[in-house]
């Protein structure tokens, strides 16, 4: 997949969850429940493909993520973040690029 493939499909994706956002903090209780139905098998098919991924080892390290060149594994970044989520989402990092103007809903 090249750039211009690769940001077309994170346009999508990104616009598909400011849609799943929108819909939770306003919309309908049909919208909600078609909104359920379509995306949280999405979702979590997303996030299942992400934790086969980064799957760790007995010392929490992965060999999915960045790491120097001389080192074959590196503690897992994605689940450093992924498991404080259910408690605090703000831990996430902020947008960065042309996503960090667009407005939070
Ligand atoms: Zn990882």
């Amino acid at each position: 997949m090249n750039h211009v493939l690769a940001q077309a499909f994170i346009d999508t994706v990104t616009a598909r969850l400011d849609h799943y956002d929108h819909t939770a903090q306003h919309g309908t209780i049909t919208a909600l429940e078609q909104t359920a139905r379509s995306g949280i098998p999405v979702l979590t098919a997303a996030l299942r493909t992400l934790l086969a991924q980064h799957e760790i080892d007995s010392h929490g390290q992965c060999d999915a993520c960045p790491r120097p060149w001389w080192r074959r594994r590196t503690p897992c970044r994605i689940l450093h973040h992924l498991h404080l989520l259910p408690t605090d989402p703000t831990v996430l990092a902020p947008a960065t690029g042309r996503h960090a103007l667009r407005p939070r809903t």
